[in-house]
């Protein structure tokens, strides 16, 4: 057998690659909505060791029904004793020579990675929605798989869904609905289990570019496909930077409101929340971000969760890199110093609740779910640690080193004890340059902000500084010369005085229409300000808020502000007891935590 990639131990995976790993996914499926369950078969083509007698895949809560091998033998197999974040391991048993193990099982309704939507929660309120989130390990829950992203793996697919209905997946998709509900797919470049993603609703799809476009539900995809007018510029500016997009098509599926994240980078087919279609076209780095995860993360990928920021330190750097050419340095220049804002904030409440080891950008996750370390560590500290190393000798020189370390490490995995010498050597060899240890040392292992960290310079913020000091200062600021963007705002809310006066509230709101905004980005920053000073004109609209949106970026601190008062908490366990039924497993894994299950 080949050898398994770079021996890193995932503690989040119950297989042993090193005995036998698949190869393969041939995935035949039915969608049953009423009973809101998969039924399916996966028969996994494998590789096994020479001495190899067992094979082992993770599950969570499926039920397994039969275990084949090489097609007709029916094979032994175990399950092991449930692990609350693990779930299953289930061996099987076979032969040195064995091809192919077939796993026929059901998931249950409970499956933590499939979000069953009713008419009433789509924006057609029509028919229901199935939508998928695998990462970081809960593909177990609705595909029996060797759940680690260091093992990579090719799909097809044939999926059989009601007939009024589209389904799609991370693969090659169709663009219209057939009368038979039966679909086929196939991704021929090899993915982690993390980035098996199915959706299903009704669905349209409308055309960007030859090699892009949007699909959404029918009411809502005219809009999307407005807002996202620059997919193709975005993705023609990723390949200028870092080289050719390895995925053929890319396309954006934008999900009900519900979806917990704000993009998904299933290859192929990102999934991206409804809060970014914003109407003027401001949150669409969010697009670059998943796009550039075509390159960071789904071609050179993490090896453990331990690794993260490996994935998305990369993304946001390259995010930002998109925006830049695209829109120009100021703009980019926005974007980083919110970043550095998020970040700073972060680090100072991890801190605060006792976890700083969770400010390094090395994380050690072990007996923790891998949730835990999606934080603005792994994306921001990420970030300007790169943007560090690229200010320190050049941008020229940084750019040569991303789009080999891209090209050279591409359907591969990466660790950080392997990064580490990878850019080193780079550098080194290339540049005659030495990084030294201690850039290492204070940024991947060290807690905190190191002092070397680069400070984005924003023209546009310097404005709004300004105008910020003199409102402070007790001066009204009138009609503003030039209409702030969201970015603007957003930074404005951000520095707001912690605590306001009722007038002060209701002049900066009427300022800045913050409770009236249909932008979800100001919105859940204005709420934050608007719980913590007790500002009640904007209680409405929050609630609202909360109950339509399941993006837990937004949920998390709106709901942290309320519980800090008595009264706010009330509030906020009320609030969440309607919203519930909404959000994704993933939202309330958090927020039970938080507010306690109602
Ligand atoms: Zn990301």
């Amino acid at each position: 057998m080949t050898p398994a990639p770079a021996k890193a131990t995932d503690i989040h995976s119950n297989a042993d690659p090193q005995e036998a790993r698949v190869k393969h996914l041939h995935w035949k499926a039915a969608v049953d909505f009423e009973q809101q369950v998969i039924r399916a078969t996966a028969t996994w083509e494998i590789e096994a060791a020479a001495d190899a007698d067992l094979i082992t895949f993770d599950t969570k809560g499926l039920t397994i029904e039969k275990v084949q091998t090489d097609n007709d033998t029916t094979a032994e197999y175990r399950l092991s004793e449930p692990d609350a974040i693990l779930g299953q391991a289930l061996a099987v048993l076979i032969q040195p020579t064995t091809k192919t193990v077939t796993i026929h099982y059901r998931t249950n309704p409970g499956a933590e990675a499939l979000q069953w939507l009713s008419p009433q929660q789509t924006a057609g309120k029509k028919h229901p929605f199935l939508f998928t989130q695998s990462q970081a390990i809960l593909a177990r829950s609705w595909v029996p798989c060797q759940d680690s992203p260091g093992i990579r793996f090719t799909y097809d697919a044939e999926v059989t869904v009601p007939p009024a209905l589209l389904a799609l997946m991370s693969a090659s998709n169709p663009e219209t609905r057939n009368k038979t509900g039966v679909y086929t797919f196939e991704m021929k470049q090899p993915i982690p289990s993390y980035l098996l993603a199915l959706a299903v609703g009704d669905v349209s799809f409308k055309s960007i570019s030859p090699r892009s476009g949007i699909y959404a539900e029918p009411s809502v995809v005219g809009k999307a496909a407005w807002e996202f007018a620059d997919l193709e510029k975005m993705i023609a500016g990723a390949e200028e930077l870092y080289g050719p997009y390895q995925w053929e098509r890319y396309d954006v599926l934008v999900l009900p409101p519900s979806f917990p994240f704000g993009g998904m980078e299933n290859p192929r087919l990102t999934f991206a929340t409804p809060t970014i279609l914003s109407g003027d076209r401001s949150l669409t780095s969010l697009i670059a971000h998943e796009l550039a995860h075509s390159w960071s993360g789904n071609l050179v990928t993490n090896a453990t969760w331990n690794d993260f920021w490996l994935n998305e330190g990369f993304t946001v750097y390259f995010e930002t890199r998109i925006m830049e050419k695209l829109y120009g340095r100021d703009y980019a220049e926005m974007l980083a110093s919110l970043n550095l804002q998020d970040l700073k904030s972060e680090i100072q409440s991890l801190s605060d609740d006792g976890h700083p080891a969770d400010t390094k950008l090395k994380l050690n996750l072990a007996s923790r779910n891998p949730d835990d370390g999606v934080t603005a560590i792994a994306y921001n500290k990420g970030y300007f640690f790169l943007r560090t190393i690229e200010e320190m000798n050049g941008r020229e020189k940084f750019d040569r080193f991303v789009k080999d370390y891209f090209t050279q490490n591409a359907f591969k995995v990466m660790t950080t004890e392997a990064f580490i010498p990878f850019i080193r050597d780079y550098y080194q060899k290339q540049y005659n340059i030495t990084l030294n240890d201690t850039l290492f040392e204070e940024w991947i292992y060290g807690e905190g902000l190191p002092n070397s960290c680069s400070q984005p310079k924003s023209i546009r913020f310097d404005a709004v500084d300004a105008a910020m000091t003199k409102w402070k200062e007790g001066q009204k600021i009138e009609a503003l010369t030039k209409p702030w963007t969201t970015h603007e705002w957003l930074h404005f809310i951000n520095h707001l005085p912690d605590s306001l006066t009722p007038s002060q509230l209701k002049d900066v709101d009427a300022l800045g229409h913050f409770t009236a905004s249909g932008n979800a980005e100001i919105l859940a920053a204005w709420g934050v300000i608007a719980i913590h000073n007790q500002y009640t004109p904007a209680y409405a609209k929050i609630e609202d808020f909360l109950i339509h949106t399941g993006r837990r970026k937004f949920l998390m601190p709106i709901y942290t502000e309320f519980i800090k008062t008595a009264e706010g908490k009330a509030q906020a366990q009320a609030i969440y007891a309607k919203a519930r039924p909404n959000y994704h497993f993933v939202a309330v894994n958090s927020l039970d935590k938080l507010l306690g299950p109602p």
